[in-house]
């Protein structure tokens, strides 16, 4: 009998489960992941970025969480010697359009309480001499990371605080008593069962099927939206001296291709955000019968569609069309050319999705009486993991008191 089980080996999972194992170091703590490595979803397939917390609405969770994952997750990074780097991000206006949205955001970021400064054009191309625009914002705190290794870290000090991590194990059925949860993984192509006090499902591109297990009555689903980068030659590693990003419109939730220089030293661009017809789809051809007829039998993917096809079709051209993804990036960057984009593993963002059509952009939890459900982990929820796995673990102790 364990005392916590929690399903899912990404960075919020792993985060929940070592935490858990440090506040109640007498209690057993079983972490279960279908994969044979951690992260091999959306924490292992993002930008890398250590957001500031510039989009978010202040009070939001979304906001407190990334104010606070920023400090925690380099203190970590310090503490286990994982490298990061502060070099701050641009974020650059190149339409008159774009300068009033700026100008919001830029009020946003001092009510969020960031360090940010106003540039116009001239100051911008001091900065970025191969970045043009109208004006734009720098916003100091920002910073690069692998989230992979991260989590990777938290989940080997998880096992020496005494926590049990099972790779490879796909839960398939779970069940609430009055006493006890249980859990029924495949293993190997073997049943396994497990029985615990307490069950956090941190799952993913999969939340609405593991709340679903349980029977929790909820009225969303995940919709996957394929974020899809190219990667710059070497030779332009130093083509920029920040992290540069374009002005987002504000009625989508996604922040637009942006160039991001990644802890390794290259630089990706990306990601768009195009319509997913498979949830773990990386290959060439990301067709999944199960779920796209998921997606068909739920209203709110029709009214998703109703409410955002012309973005849809734009950001459905682009990703097909190479010139049309090229401009995106070049309104700020002029110099790059099509056969500059390379190739680059996509990722596959988990959004969740109401009945009536509307995008869940904060966090989103769901609970039984032995159950919590991380049901919407959106960006930048690799940022938050530390201050998500705390607000868990005080979730956990006020249900289950
Ligand atoms: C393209 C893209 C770019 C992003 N960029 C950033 C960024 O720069 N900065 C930032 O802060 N955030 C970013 N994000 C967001 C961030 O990566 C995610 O919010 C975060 O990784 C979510 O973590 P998670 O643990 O909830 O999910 P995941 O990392 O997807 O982990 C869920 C895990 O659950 C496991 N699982 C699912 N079902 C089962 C089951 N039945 N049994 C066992 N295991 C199961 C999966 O295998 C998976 O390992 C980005 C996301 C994407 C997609």
């Amino acid at each position: 009998m364990y005392d916590f089980i929690i399903i899912g080996g990404g960075i919020v999972g792993v985060s929940t489960a070592w935490q858990l194992q440090q506040r109640h170091q007498d209690k057993k703590v079983l972490l279960l992941e279908k994969e044979s490595v951690y992260s091999k979803h959306q924490t292992g397939h993002n930008s890398g970025v250590i957001h500031a917390g510039v989009y978010y609405a202040p009070g939001s969770m979304k906001a407190r969480f990334c104010k606070a994952g920023v400090s925690a997750t380099m203190a970590f990074c310090d503490r286990k010697n994982i490298p990061y780097e502060q070099c701050g991000k641009l974020l650059v206006a190149t339409t008159e359009l774009e300068v009033e949205r700026m100008k919001a955001l830029f009020e946003r970021c001092k009510e969020n309480g960031l360090d940010v400064e106003m540039l116009d054009a001239e100051q911008l191309k001091q900065r970025e001499p191969n970045i043009v625009g109208l004006g734009g914002f720098f916003v100091k705190d920002t910073a690069i990371v692998n989230y992979q290794q991260v989590t990777t870290h938290m989940a080997e000090e998880f096992v020496e605080l005494g926590g049990t991590a099972l790779l490879n194990h796909e839960v398939t059925g779970l069940m609430e008593s009055e006493q006890e949860v249980t859990v029924v993984a495949q293993h190997q192509g073997a049943e396994k069962t497990f029985q615990g006090r307490f069950l956090i499902t941190c799952s993913g591109l999969m939340a609405d099927r593991t709340t679903k297990m349980l029977g929790i009555p909820t009225d969303f689903q995940i919709i996957p939206f394929r974020g899809e980068y190219y990667q710059l030659p070497a030779k332009y590693n130093n083509i920029v001296n920040h992290l540069i990003y374009p002005i987002p419109d504000p009625d989508l939730p996604f922040l637009g291709v942006h160039l991001t220089r990644m802890i390794d030293g290259s630089v990706t661009v990306g990601p768009n955000a195009v319509q997913g017809w498979k949830r773990e789809g990386y290959g060439r051809v990301n067709i999944s019968i199960k779920d796209i007829a998921d997606m068909m039998r739920f209203s709110g993917f029709w009214r998703v569609l109703k409410n955002n096809w012309r973005t849809g079709l734009v950001e459905t051209k682009n990703s097909l069309w190479k010139p049309g993804y090229l401009k995106m990036v070049q309104k700020y960057c002029p110099q790059l050319t099509v056969a500059d984009l390379q190739p680059y593993p996509a990722g596959i963002r988990a959004q969740a999705v109401m009945k009536d059509g509307s995008l869940v952009h904060d966090f989103l939890f769901a609970n039984s009486p032995r159950s919590l459900h991380v049901c919407n982990a959106p960006s930048p929820a690799a940022t938050s993991a530390i201050p998500i796995g705390e607000y868990i673990c005080d979730k956990v102790e006020e249900i289950s008191r």
